[in-house]
């Protein structure tokens, strides 16, 4: 390699965020040897504060650096929709749409046996207590179109089962196999006001209202 043994760390250290390859990996490293010094100190700081100071809310899931999340807390979301997310990307997605008002519950992972992912078990008896106890109108179970976010979908519907509030999920709109967490505002709004009512209760696919 005629590439300095730093450079080549830092080019292999890129390459493994997601979307980035290796001729990206490449410019990124160039990029910051360009830069005055202080840009690659702050970079380096502001990552090392973020992991020091970033941590889950204990009620949502929500990547948060108090606790509970600023929207856990917050007096002015309806406290009687829950939406049940695979990840904390999806949420973020949702929230910078703006088509969502009420809580979050983040699953921090999927059921993908290709993978051989499952939802961890202690996410799912804490949704189901947080479901029992929170007084919920509604649950929206928002997993992704694709087979895992089917497979995830069935999985929390079961253990909600025979729980009070009336179930749902995102219906159409959203593509097959794309993600929450890439979708358009217009497709986020479509899916949530289409939602489907999946409530084991009345035991039909009908549509929200
Ligand atoms: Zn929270």
């Amino acid at each position: 390699m005629s590439i300095s043994e730093p450079v080549e760390r830092l080019m292999k250290l890129f390459s493994r965020f997601p979307g980035v390859g290796d001729k990206t990996a490449r410019r990124f490293a160039l990029f910051l040897l360009q830069q005055p010094g202080e840009f690659s100190d702050e970079l380096a700081s502001t990552i090392s504060l973020m992991r020091e100071s970033t941590f889950s809310c204990s009620i949502c899931g929500n990547l948060t650096t108090e606790d509970p999340c600023p929207v856990c807390s917050d007096p002015f979301r309806d406290r009687g929709v829950l939406c049940v997310l695979e990840n904390v990307e999806d949420m973020l997605s949702l929230e910078q749409a703006g088509v969502f008002s009420g809580l979050y519950f983040i699953l921090g992972g999927r059921v993908s046996p290709m993978d051989g992912e499952d939802l961890p078990p202690e996410r799912l008896s804490r949704l189901g207590e947080y479901v029992r106890e929170g007084g919920f109108r509604e649950v929206i179970i928002a997993t992704n179109p694709s087979v895992e976010g089917d497979l995830t979908f069935y999985a929390v519907l079961d253990s909600l089962k025979s729980m009070k509030p009336r179930i749902t999920r995102l219906a159409f709109g959203l593509p097959l196999g794309g993600t929450i967490g890439y979708a358009d505002r217009v497709t986020l709004h479509a899916s949530i006001e289409s939602r489907v009512d999946v409530s084991l209760a009345n035991n039909s696919f009908e549509r929200k209202e």
